[in-house]
């Protein structure tokens, strides 16, 4: 047995020696002799048999900072190490699950003003493997700040995108349309004002996940992620505006008509896209993600975001539609 990759190991003092730095995992080891210490400081690379003793073994199992040997390296690029180790740290699966399955995965970007560039580029550089743009208006002044250039002004913005990508993603499959065969995994929208309905009763049909992000004024709203089966979906966050306010249907039919620009500060596209793009990778990772009934609010200027709960509309009904694996939600 040996550690997990990715732990920090320090000595802390003559006998004792410290695994991990984050709270949730890190623990002391006290008494140890001057050989054990020097097995744990390389039990990373190394068996930590038979230098620790069989209880001090199990202790470290139950705290789940053990690994089985591996019969060979995992292989990948060396930019994609910190994010494969700190995944698989925090219990998605082995360095080789966590790869191929993001490796594996298709994900559609709609939008590509500075959110959508952003988490575009995060998705390529975090390894998911085929990353679809779909935006063909042309990038403006006010798009360059999140990876794309005044060079790119003037220029298609999926076709810029799809530039970039490449740039920061060696090896990352990447267009405007699927050429591989592959559902998408996830399709994030990113959008002016308001969330397209038809686009989404559109997606839900087709069974797809779909993670609307939407740029406010001084604002953006992330989520929730909307999926056959529940919890709730963006038609059901607009059945309940709705309900408070009996105009909103037209507010929100005047919101989504035309061509609509979103404006996006950087410092609002940098951490909305952040959220965004994790919520994506644990879709991919196959963990729970944040926005399952839920929606990011993130306020200029603190751009603090908190989470705001949204319940099934009783007339949307996607609680009750067959998930995508073909079961019936709860
Ligand atoms: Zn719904």
């Amino acid at each position: 047995m040996r550690l997990r990759r990715g732990l920090r190991v320090l000595r802390t003092g003559d006998d004792e020696v410290q695994i991990g730095t984050d709270p949730r995992w890190s623990v002391r080891l006290h008494g140890l002799t001057a050989t054990q210490c020097r097995a744990v400081l390389r039990g990373t690379e190394r068996p930590l048999r038979p230098a620790l003793p069989e209880p001090v073994l199990i202790e470290l199992d139950r705290l789940g900072l053990l690994r089985a040997p591996v019969l060979r390296t995992t292989p990948m690029p060396d930019r994609l190490v910190p994010d494969v180790l700190a995944t698989a740290l925090v219990g998605d699966g082995d360095l080789r699950e966590v790869r191929e399955r993001r490796a594996a995965a298709t994900v559609t970007v709609g939008g590509l003003g500075r959110t959508g560039i952003l988490i575009a580029t995060t998705l390529a550089g975090a390894g998911v493997g085929t990353v679809l743009l779909d935006d063909r208006r042309r990038v403006l002044d006010a798009d360059v700040g999140t990876g794309l250039s005044p060079a790119d002004v003037g220029h298609r913005r999926q076709t810029a995108a799809a530039q970039l990508l490449r740039t920061v993603a060696p090896g990352v499959r990447t267009g405007s349309t699927d050429r591989w065969g592959n559902a998408p995994t996830v399709v994030v929208t990113v959008s002016a004002d308001a969330a397209d309905p038809e686009q989404g009763l559109r997606l839900m049909s087709a069974g797809l996940p779909w993670l609307p992000v939407v740029l406010r004024e001084a604002d953006a709203l992330i989520g929730p992620l909307s999926v056959p089966g529940g919890p709730s979906c963006q038609r059901c966050v607009e059945l309940a505006r709705a309900d408070r306010d009996p105009q909103w249907p037209r507010v929100l039919g005047l919101l989504c008509s035309g061509d609509r620009v979103a404006a996006e500060p950087v410092v609002l596209a940098a951490v909305a896209g952040g959220l965004a793009a994790a919520e994506v990778l644990r879709v991919v990772d196959g963990g729970r993600p944040m926005t399952a009934g839920r929606q990011y609010e993130v306020p200029m200027p603190s751009v603090e975001p908190r989470l705001r709960v949204w319940a099934a509309h009783p007339e949307c009904g996607c609680a009750a539609l067959p998930t995508s694996d073909g079961k019936v939600a709860d």
